[in-house]
């Protein structure tokens, strides 16, 4: 839940403050470069688990946030303004792009004043404009209708030109999934993963996406993924039933598991199953089985973040009666 919380945090008192200032300014490396830091340290959680390709595409994984796209909103900002601008000042442009390519053969980019000169503001932000109507967008002298809500329509047409494709996503699913031996062909699993992804939109909430996603993607806490942190490889006992390693290998034949799953009818023999990727899970126990996983999610950090001990089916039991109807 902390990283949808982030997202409005970050777009209402990061993003728009980047945006405000690129309605005149080009957006250099250093600032693109500043935000993509800041996004890795504000959502990239434990071990960095959410891919980039995701993290700029969430709405795609049926969360209900986006993050803005930079590039794509300071054009919108500047072609905003330019649409917008009273004709006196853009009539007549021929003498200032005149003195722009005057200076520009006679200095190098390395010269001082190289950037403030070639970017100047109507130049920029005219620029912006040409290449709107040129995506499609309004005319050059659009109507009192195009003028409204300008700037959200550009930057839904230029977010519709650059977005990446289903398969950028898929094959970032596809590499990091490829570590678990499903005993399926990769194309297999990864296919199923997106059908899966795009059958929650709508039938699940964002704590059960999440922690589905994360499951695939192994970027729960367990003790296997941060043994690094406990010295010498060392991974501590699962936190569930205390006797296998705390492993997403090790879940599917956990005892507190597989009773919880056989409970709600739901088959755990195998990694596949357990996370719902076998054609019998699908769809007919596929809500049952995320809602399980999310419920085993929230009982695993539970227990992760306290010193207390705590009843690992007692917390099983609250988690589960929130999430589903009893078992029959
Ligand atoms: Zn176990």
């Amino acid at each position: 839940m902390w990283l949808l919380l982030q997202c409005p945090w970050h777009q209402c008192f990061i993003f728009s403050l980047f945006q405000y200032l690129a309605q005149i300014l080009n957006v250099d490396h250093n600032i693109q470069e500043f935000l993509d830091w800041h996004q890795r340290r504000l959502f990239g959680g434990p071990g960095s688990w959410l891919p980039k390709v995701f993290l700029k595409n969430l709405a795609e994984l049926g969360l209900p946030v986006n993050l803005r796209n930079l590039e794509s909103s300071c054009f919108a900002a500047k072609a905003r303004v330019a649409y917008k601008l009273p004709a006196k000042y853009t009539d007549d442009l021929s003498p200032l792009g005149t003195s722009i390519i005057g200076y520009k053969m006679n200095h190098s980019p390395d010269h001082e004043h190289y950037q403030w000169h070639c970017n100047a503001l109507l130049v920029n932000v005219m620029r912006a404009k040409r290449d709107t109507i040129r995506l499609g967008g309004p005319p050059d002298n659009p109507d009192e209708n195009e003028l409204v809500k300008l700037q959200k329509k550009i930057y839904n047409l230029v977010e519709a030109t650059n977005k990446p494709s289903r398969s950028a996503i898929s094959n970032k699913t596809r590499q990091r999934v490829e570590r678990w031996e499903l005993g399926l062909p990769i194309g297999y699993v990864s296919r199923r993963i997106d059908m899966r992804i795009q059958h929650l939109k709508g039938r699940a909430t964002p704590k059960v996406i999440i922690a589905y996603i994360k499951l695939l993607l192994n970027a729960w806490n367990t003790g296997r993924r941060f043994r690094h942190m406990a010295g010498r490889g060392h991974v501590r006992r699962c936190l569930f039933c205390g006797v296998g390693p705390d492993a997403i290998e090790h879940f599917y034949k956990c005892t507190i598991v597989k009773d919880l799953f056989r409970s709600y009818n739901c088959s755990c023999t195998t990694l596949l199953q357990f996370f719902a990727l076998d054609q019998a899970s699908f769809p007919s126990h596929f809500l049952v089985k995320v809602n399980l996983i999310a419920c085993l999610y929230t009982v695993h950090n539970s227990i992760n973040s306290t010193c207390t001990p705590l009843h690992v089916k007692q917390l099983i039991r609250a988690a589960t009666s929130m999430a589903l109807q009893p078992p029959r």
